[in-house]
């Protein structure tokens, strides 16, 4: 059994089921994040693993040890919310003391965990400062240093990053990664933010409306999308139709071009229509080692973007978005020019919905 095993697990709130048959088993020391729109069930999944939500089906182990019977105080987890939640008439030390405290745990011993804790969040220099003297990234460390204090089994960080801003945000994510890799600690992490899950995950899990779309690691879901749903929250991407021509040789047809996948249809029928799924970085204007198949089409609008310019073209009645990278003496298509697109045949990828 896995360190942390979610088996079938539910959710209703009166007659809205929230959360489908969740299934997902989490190695002791993973990284997972949970990313998925807002309103898709991950907070709800997170409570119930922290024991704030009682299930209304399924099953939730940790280190062998049914979690259902017991409270959140009786769980040993770990939790950091969005919003920073620290005791406000509290300084520092005493908001990471606080949970030592509640343990029993004697004034020698708790000083010398809260001077390890504030080490590892590189704040031993604030221990004095009340949450008011601080900024929301220092905040949210005490936070993480508070919910680390107890040496908690599992550590769920719900959105943590989201009030802060952009730069904060990827410098904090990488500290955060740091510390959970030096302390080997299983933690979930939810967020709505494809690029966080991208960077700092073992694994992620895909949620789509309480259900669980894919788990994989990031460049599973990235590369090798399951669904269309997965294709499109994870990066930036073309949907483009297409028919099945013939499933043997694993060939379709976008409008009058026919194309070879790598991919094997052999699960489809000839004259079946598909979504594929192309990634604008996955094509290029020029003959190069990084295509074996080409589309050709009509530039309708090429956009300078400084490192890139965006180009989109159509093929068949489908818009086929592009980046073609920048550099001196470069020349934009013009609308109306004919061009061809070179890829690889193994990034057009067909997607079930
Ligand atoms: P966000 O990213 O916006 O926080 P989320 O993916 O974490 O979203 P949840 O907070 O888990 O989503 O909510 C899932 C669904 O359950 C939503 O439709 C929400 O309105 C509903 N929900 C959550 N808590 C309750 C509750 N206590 N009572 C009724 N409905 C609830």
């Amino acid at each position: 059994m896995s360190f942390l095993t979610l088996t079938n697990l539910q959710k209703s709130f009166g007659q809205v089921q929230v959360v489908h048959n969740f299934n997902m088993s989490i190695e002791k020391g993973e990284f997972v994040s949970f990313l998925g729109p807002s309103g898709c069930g991950k907070t709800t999944v997170l409570r119930m693993i922290a024991g704030f939500e009682t299930p209304t089906g399924g099953s939730l182990f940790i280190n062998g040890k049914d979690q259902r019977p017991l409270k959140p105080n009786q769980r040993n987890i770990g939790m950091v919310f969005q919003a920073y939640a620290l005791f406000p008439n509290m300084n520092v030390h005493d908001n990471v003391a606080f949970g030592l405290k509640v343990a029993g745990m004697s004034k020698a011993d708790i000083d010398a965990r809260v001077k390890e804790m504030l080490g590892l969040i590189r704040l031993d220099h604030l221990a004095d400062r009340f949450p008011y003297q601080m900024s929301g990234g220092q905040q949210q460390r005490v936070a993480l240093a508070r919910a680390l204090a107890v040496k908690p089994q599992v550590l769920l960080l719900d959105e943590p990053l989201s009030a802060l801003d952009a730069k904060i945000r990827v410098s904090l994510r990488e500290e955060i990664r740091l510390i959970q890799q030096k302390l080997g600690i299983t933690t979930i992490f939810v967020t709505h933010d494809q690029e966080e899950a991208l960077s700092i995950s073992d694994r992620i899990v895909v949620m789509n409306a309480g259900k669980a779309d894919q788990i994989g690691t990031p460049f599973e879901v990235y590369n090798t999308p399951a669904t269309r749903f997965v294709a499109s929250f994870v990066g930036t991407l073309n949907m483009i139709e297409a028919k099945v021509v013939d499933p043997a040789a694993n060939r379709i047809q976008i409008g009058d071009q026919a194309v070879t996948l790598k991919q094997s249809l052999a699960a489809y029928k000839a004259g079946e229509t598909v979504s594929l799924a192309l990634r604008p970085e996955a094509g290029s204007l020029s003959d190069s080692v990084r295509s074996d198949t080409a589309l050709t089409g009509q530039v309708i609008s090429a956009h300078f973007l400084g490192s890139v310019i965006r180009t989109r073209m159509n093929v068949g009645g489908n818009v086929i978005s592009f980046d073609m990278f920048n550099s001196p003496g470069i020349t934009p298509p013009q609308a109306g020019e004919t061009v061809t697109l070179r890829f690889m045949a193994a990034d057009l990828l067909v997607v079930r919905d």
